[in-house]
């Protein structure tokens, strides 16, 4: 059995509150706990959004909580070949298709499918000559996951899927959970604009930073279900996965700087200590 690895996967878009400090210190007292690894990881393949000054802050506020984790510290924007190259090898095996629809078309693609509404995008390759005089017009593609394909390659053992949650989801799913990765359909592993996606990224570096046990919010319950199917298709290894509860605001609504959660660094400024913060978070 491997040493008990996890991390705090932070996208730099801005300042931390709360809420990411509850999760911050549930997986740091969870590797503590265990005896085990804690890793800060910076997600910032979102070049549209990301800003340096934010990944500085967040040391800034994960230090003044009082978190120790390994140095290096893995940037996503520094592996971009490591997602490429997974791309590259779901590709060899035709689980991924290019994807030219804009994201109104992909809309009315799921507005108008053949059984009613879907919730969910599932498309599928072009024929070949239309593909290759998209491509030769120069318009941009994403790659998507075929889960079509997914579900020929994987035969009997897609039925088998499934992953070990030992948190709950948000509606209390706990235990080993059989993955339903069509739930998201056939999801974008590279956007147009930064040539990688969420899904295929976090899947790629838990497996290399050698994360045994995924610790976050239970707002990503169903990424897992899609995770573990590329962990699967790219022959990774699993994780176990403890979602916890997301934080709530007065108002009710969960904490999110689009609601005006008050960030970390505002309450230090007002004199708010890192102790009471822990405290009040139930650390
Ligand atoms: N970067 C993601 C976020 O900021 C978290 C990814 C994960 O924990 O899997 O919500």
């Amino acid at each position: 059995m491997s040493r008990f690895t996890t991390r705090f996967a932070p996208s730099p878009t801005g300042l931390l509150h709360q809420g990411h400090a509850f999760s911050a210190l549930t997986a740091y007292q969870a590797a503590k706990a265990a005896g085990g690894r804690f890793l800060l990881r910076i997600e910032d393949i979102d070049t549209t959004r990301v800003r340096p000054a934010f990944e500085a802050a967040i040391c800034e506020d994960l230090a003044w909580l009082g978190l120790e984790w390994e140095e290096p510290v893995r940037r996503q924007s520094e592996h971009m070949g490591d997602y490429a190259a997974a791309v590259e090898r779901l590709r060899g095996r035709d689980l991924a298709y290019r994807c030219f629809r804009t994201r109104r078309e992909v809309l009315d693609a799921m507005a108008s499918a053949p059984h009613g509404p879907e919730e969910v995008f599932r498309g599928g390759a072009l024929p070949q000559a239309e593909e290759a005089a998209l491509i030769a017009e120069g318009k941009p593609f994403a790659w998507r996951l075929s889960l079509d394909r997914a579900r020929e390659v994987l035969g009997a053992d897609w039925d088998r899927l499934s992953f070990l949650e030992e948190g709950a989801g948000p509606d209390g799913e706990t235990g080993e959970i059989r993955a339903d990765p069509g739930r998201l359909g056939d999801v974008v592993l590279a956007r147009k604009d930064v040539g990688v996606a969420y899904h295929l990224a976090v899947t790629v570096d838990d497996a290399l930073q050698g994360v045994t046990h995924v610790v976050r919010g239970n707002d990503l319950f169903e990424a897992a279900h899609i995770q573990r199917l590329l962990q699967a298709l790219l022959g990774l290894p699993a994780q176990v996965y403890r979602h916890h509860r997301l934080l709530l605001g007065l108002d009710g609504k969960r904490l999110a700087k689009r609601n005006g959660a008050e960030s970390l660094a505002e309450l230090r400024t007002r004199g708010v200590t890192a102790p009471e913060v822990r405290r009040e978070l139930g650390f």
